[in-house]
């Protein structure tokens, strides 16, 4: 396979894949742009140059980022120079990009031996046109062979014209035949303006370098000849050339054929130039000179480059304006001396009949140029594949590079390009990720919408960048007028956590700190965490806010502090239980707090539930806390909260008492009377101040709750004996209530014994039939020390050992039965049944851990009323500590 010089370098990282030299590219499949940047195929190139100039352009003109760079033998000329005798040989276009006779001294001063005007070789070659054509020995239209690019292209589309082509050299080929032979030992240099000279000048071993102007003038820059002070040279050629000088322009050839010819009609040669005419012109050609058409040309005088030779690529000046007058004045000087006009055509004359001019024959590149062409299917398949799926996708844009999307297609096809390219699959699929991208954007801001908690994104300096709707409600700022505060502005100049995040990335959890709201100060939780880019660095936060009562919200939703008891819970027909509840009615329709005083197990946080579901306040948390259950020391802690470090052992970023769980609620202290004194006076304050402060904290919180106190003890003897403060006292009992005991109000027995059976049968999977009526002889002759929780418990034993669904007194405790002075002992005793009467559905072990386990139950719970409740003392006499009596008080369902 032929093997070709390489003439363009390319520096991939700084291609763009921008396509455009694909688009100016006269042979698009000699680029590959098929991977991430566009490769080249050195065989199918050309070497017209056009890429290595779009590049260029592409990258703004300048040529450090440019990915294509042309390759001439500079280097090596330089590199020769002082060791060989080197003659230079100067294109015509030269004139257009120096000053010619100044050159002539310059390159002299390079210690080049001798300069030769390459115009004479288009002399030599416009006459061995002329003569071959004269004597028949070309095959007409003859194509000219100046233009290399021309030739190769020819030799790879248009095989049928090789024998057409000029088999005579070009003017410097031509030239250089003459200037061997008169200096053979003596190496060539060509200064020129065409990259493809390289190939021709190395395929015909006459000239050894092809130096472009842009390197010769690099070189003359290095060595510091400033042409502008040197004096004027002259040519070595002993003839100048005449109006061959204009050789280089477009129609130079022509001119001067018809200058020397003038019987030549001018209609007989044609003259073409630039990529956008020579394939269409050579196609027709081929085409009428298959048909034998009478119109051919006689001469065809074509160029690559659109503006001839002084626009190659390796041209410094691509002024038309000023090429076209150089050019013109030259030839008009050459052909103004007819002494030298006459010396010339002897010296042609001569010359052409003594040197051999000729080249060896054209090679046939076309099995080079191989382009696979898809079938209508496969065509299909591949429109498909770029996302062409109606007419008006078929654009033919050229941004791919290639003139048509049909020629894309193929180029695909061919695995020399690949569908991302397409401008219009681009597009596409920019709108499809715009779309998806959009979608999720919605989907984001739905959730980020619907989320109940403040969010709120921080740019690097901390400023809002963005917010959703929780975040502007609990601020109370719109949209607009968040963005761009500051973090330290609306987290009460105090944000050392989200500052921190921003300085280090650490990200934070559930920190308390106060908002600066439009409607005032928030006291709420944050969490922080950073977002990075791509080269982790910090470019802001994401932090969620909560308002506290919003946390305690969820807290007591989820920790059950919800009142579930209304004033329908209370059963009951006694007058005097009516009395209370009429009051406690009339307690809930008011803020004021509430004192209930009665003895254990008569329900006094039932009627607390009932009052705060009564109340306006009935959305709000039920917060009951027993005075008398919690060590004297975690009173504090437990009502107010405590900060963060208050304590050893506090837990990290604090926490919230009972009283701000409470906030907007109702707060139910139990046993008050068992409060410690000094925590009475604090309870005293946060009722009188509405706001308490946290242990160890310094700051208030502001709280609103309605305070619903119990005891079992008579708080005034209480006070009289100084273990309750007087002003506590008079401040709790604003709204005094008094439940009465069981054993008061005998007529509710039967009634709360059949509720309590009714309600409590289907946890037993027991269905009740009937009640032995002495059964409630028997509980209505009891007095009932543990009151309601008593009767409670009596009517669970009951059910669990009543058989056949019907409950006889022998289900009763012993006690209830022994109580019973109107019932005949005998009569009941006889009929009182063990525990091992217990159904045998239940197994031995089972029935162990019953009996067992009823007996402890039944021991606390007396335990507790004979102790008021008091938890200390009842544990104490069992034996157990208060955490065990705890446990086990919450195992059997023992509400104290
Ligand atoms: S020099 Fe011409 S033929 Fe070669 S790759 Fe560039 S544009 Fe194509
Ligand atoms: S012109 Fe070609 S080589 Fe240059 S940047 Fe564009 S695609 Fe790359
Ligand atoms: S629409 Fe695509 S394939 Fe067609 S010419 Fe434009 S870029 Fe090339």
């Amino acid at each position: 396979m032929t093997k070709f010089v390489e003439i363009i370098r390319i520096i991939e990282e700084n291609c763009t894949n921008c396509h455009q030299c694909i688009a100016v590219c006269p042979i698009k499949i000699c680029n590959n742009g098929s991977g991430d940047v566009v490769k080249f195929n050195n065989s199918l190139c050309i070497g017209c140059g056009r890429c290595v100039d779009a590049c260029l352009k592409s990258h703004g003109g300048v040529v450090e980022k440019s990915a294509r760079f042309i390759i001439d033998d500079g280097p090596q000329f330089l590199n020769d120079l002082p060791q060989k005798e080197i003659v230079a040989l100067i294109a015509p276009s030269a004139a257009s990009n120096f000053n010619i006779s100044k050159l002539i001294t310059a390159l002299k001063q390079l210690n080049i031996k001798h300069v030769y005007d390459v115009s004479l070789g288009a002399e030599i070659t416009v006459a061995l046109y002329h003569q071959a054509i004269k004597n028949e020995r070309v095959i007409l239209p003859l194509i000219s062979s100046p233009c290399p690019t021309i030739v190769k292209y020819i030799q790879l589309i248009h095989p049928r014209l090789i024998e057409h082509l000029a088999p005579f050299g070009s003017p410097v080929h031509n030239l250089a035949v003459y200037v061997k032979s008169l200096h053979p030992e003596a190496e060539l240099v060509f200064f020129s303006p065409c990259l493809e000279k390289t190939r021709e000048i190395r395929t015909q071993k006459l000239i050894k370098y092809n130096v472009l102007y842009q390197s010769l003038h690099n070189i003359l820059e290095d060595k510091s000849i400033n042409l502008d002070i040197l004096p004027d040279g002259e040519f070595d050629n002993i003839v100048p050339a005449g109006i061959a000088t204009n050789f280089s322009i477009p129609g130079g050839l022509k001119e001067s054929y018809l200058y020397h010819y003038p019987d030549t009609p001018a209609s007989s040669i044609s003259r073409v130039e630039g990529s956008l005419v020579f394939d269409g012109y050579l196609r027709s050609l081929q085409k009428s000179i298959r048909k034998g058409d009478s119109h051919l040309p006689l001469i065809v005088d074509i160029l690559s480059c659109e503006k001839g030779c002084n626009a190659g690529v390796g041209c410094i000046n691509k002024s038309i304006r000023e090429i076209e007058y150089v050019v013109a004045t030259r030839s008009e000087q050459s052909i103004s001396d007819q002494n030298v006009n006459t010396q010339l055509d002897l010296f042609l004359a001569d010359i052409i009949n003594t040197h051999d001019f000729k080249v060896k024959d054209y090679d046939y590149l076309s099995y080079l140029y191989q382009v696979k062409i898809p079938d209508d299917n496969e065509l299909e398949n591949i429109y498909i594949s770029m996302l062409k799926l109606e007419e008006k996708d078929f654009r033919n844009c050229a941004a791919c590079g290639y003139s048509s999307c049909h020629y894309m297609a193929v180029a695909i096809y061919n695995d020399l390009n690949k569908v991302q390219n397409c401008h219009l699959y681009q597009e596409k699929e920019l709108r499809r990720e715009q779309q998806a991208i959009q979608n999720m954007h919605m989907e984001l801001t739905s959730v980020f919408n619907a989320m109940s908690d403040g969010l709120i994104v921080l740019d690097k300096e901390g400023r809002v960048s963005q917010s959703n709707l929780a975040a502007q409600t609990i601020t109370g700022y719109a949209d607009e007028a968040i963005i761009g505060i500051h973090i330290l502005d609306l987290f009460s100049k105090k944000a050392p956590y989200t500052i921190k995040l921003l300085e280090t990335g650490e990200s934070y959890k559930d920190r308390e700190m106060i908002i600066d709201g439009v409607r005032g100060k928030i006291h709420g939780t944050a969490s922080g965490e950073p977002r990075f880019d791509e080269n982790n660095q910090i470019t802001g936060a994401t932090i969620i806010v909560r308002p506290i009562a919003r946390v305690k919200d969820l807290v007591n939703k989820i920790s059950g502090a919800q009142a579930s008891f209304t004033f329908d819970s209370i059963i009951g027909e006694d007058e005097n239980l009516k009395h209370s509840i009429r009051l406690a009615m009339i307690a809930s329709s008011i803020n004021s707090t509430v004192l209930l005083q009665a003895a254990s197990g008569t329900g006094k946080e039932v009627f607390a539930q009932a009052i705060h579901n009564g109340s306006s306040r009935k959305n709000g948390p039920f917060v009951a806390i027993n005075c008398a259950a919690i060590p004297r020391e975690l009173v504090g802690s437990e009502l107010f909260g405590y900060v963060e470090g208050a304590f050893t052992g506090a837990r990290r970023g604090g926490r919230p008492g009972k009283f701000e769980l409470a906030n907007k609620g109702t707060l139910f202290l139990d046993e008050i009377g068992d409060m410690p004194l000094e925590q009475q006076v604090v309870l005293l304050r946060a009722i009188q101040e509405k706001a308490i402060l946290r242990v160890g904290g310094d700051s208030q919180i502001n709280v609103d709750v309605r305070i619903i106190a119990a005891s079992n003890q008579d708080l005034l003897e209480l006070v009289k004996t100084g273990r309750f403060r007087d002003d506590l006292y008079y401040r709790l009992n604003v709204v005094s209530i008094s439940i009465p005991a069981l054993k008061e109000r005998s007529e509710d027995i039967k009634l709360l014994f059949e509720y309590f059976l009714k309600e409590m049968s289907p946890r037993f999977n027991k269905r009740i039939t009937g009640i032995d009526e002495n059964v409630i002889k028997c509980l209505q002759s009891y007095d009932w020390p543990g009151n309601i929780r008593e009767l409670q418990n009596v009517v669970e034993r009951t059910l669990l050992i009543a058989v056949d669904g019907c409950i006889t007194v022998d289900c009763l405790p012993r006690e209830v039965v022994r109580s019973t002075a109107t019932i005949s002992r005998d009569s009941i005793a006889g009929n009182i049944r063990d525990f091992s009467a217990i159904p045998s559905s239940l197994s031995t072990r089972s029935i162990r851990k019953l009996q067992v386990g009823e007996q402890e139950k039944e021991a606390i719970v007396s335990t507790l009323d004979i102790y008021g409740g008091n938890v200390s003392k009842t544990a104490a006499k069992l034996g157990m500590s208060r955490n065990t009596l705890y446990r086990k008080m919450k195992s059997y369902d023992i509400n104290n």
